[in-house]
């Protein structure tokens, strides 16, 4: 079985976020760019599965500029096997990246399509829902525990009142949460490995996929800033607060 795996080169976790002057979107030019956090989960479970003896290879795929290349390398030091670079310097939104997606999942046949719950910079959580649709195949979001038995992905989900765990028929789409597992980092051996790992380039058009915009951003801004909190002396005069000024006891 091969298992294929979206990847976004996003702007780091750890950069603070600034918006443009014009308030047309964030301010990339200089900030440090990386695997999108829930991607990179998602790497180290195919990975893990491979490990088990359970899937043959692991496809990495981006959509993105030339620069997404250095996102593909380091699931390749990681231990992914391959790599397919959808190139284009557009922003693609979730539906166009589902629909190119259909593509190289119709190119590549495999058995589980790990996808991230989301991606950090737009926040969508859409993408996985919309490809699972596409290719009319079964679906397990938020994903905190991978077991395949037999035919099926046994997924353990987090879900508002706490765990549910179902089966789903390969193949399936699986997205994947924060506790699912923690990515390993690449040794500097690997690193060097991975520059010579296969990686093919391809556009949205070789996949018949438009990538004009359907949705339009009116404006970005900040975030208005956090009132300074309290401290409060006993437990009593907290109760007391929650009561009376927050109306919420
Ligand atoms: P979203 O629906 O935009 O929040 O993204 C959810 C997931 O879809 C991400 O974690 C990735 O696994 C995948 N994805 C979204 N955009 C891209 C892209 N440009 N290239 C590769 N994978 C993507």
């Amino acid at each position: 079985m091969k298992i294929l795996v979206p990847v976004k080169r996003v702007i780091d976790s750890n950069v603070k976020v600034r918006v443009l002057a014009d308030g047309s979107g964030v301010d990339l030019g200089s900030a440090k760019m990386s695997m999108n956090p829930f991607d990179e989960i998602s790497v180290e479970e195919a990975i893990r599965i491979k490990e088990g003896g359970e899937a043959v290879e692991v496809i990495v795929v981006s959509i993105g500029s030339a620069k997404a290349e250095e996102t593909l390398r380091t699931a390749l030091a990681m231990g992914a096997d391959r790599a397919i670079l959808v190139e284009t310097d557009d922003v693609v939104e979730p539906l166009a990246v589902a629909k190119i997606l259909k593509g190289v999942a119709e190119a590549e046949q495999p058995g589980l399509i790990i996808v991230g719950k989301q991606a950090i910079d737009d926040d969508s959580n859409q993408t996985g829902q919309m490809l699972a649709a596409l290719l009319e195949c079964a679906q397990a979001t938020f994903a905190s525990g991978i077991e395949l038995v037999g035919d099926a992905a046994r997924v353990t989900r987090e879900v508002d009142g706490g765990l549910q765990t179902i089966d789903v028929k390969l193949p399936a789409v699986v997205t994947t949460d924060l506790r699912l597992n923690e990515p390993r980092y690449a040794s500097l051996p690997n690193i060097m490995k991975a520059k010579k790992k296969p990686l093919d380039k391809k556009s949205p058009a070789d996949f018949g996929v438009s990538t004009e915009p359907r949705l339009k951003v009116l404006k970005t801004e900040e975030p208005s800033g956090r009132k300074a909190g309290v401290k409060v002396k006993s437990v009593a005069e907290l109760v007391e607060k929650l009561k009376t000024e927050a109306g919420v006891l």
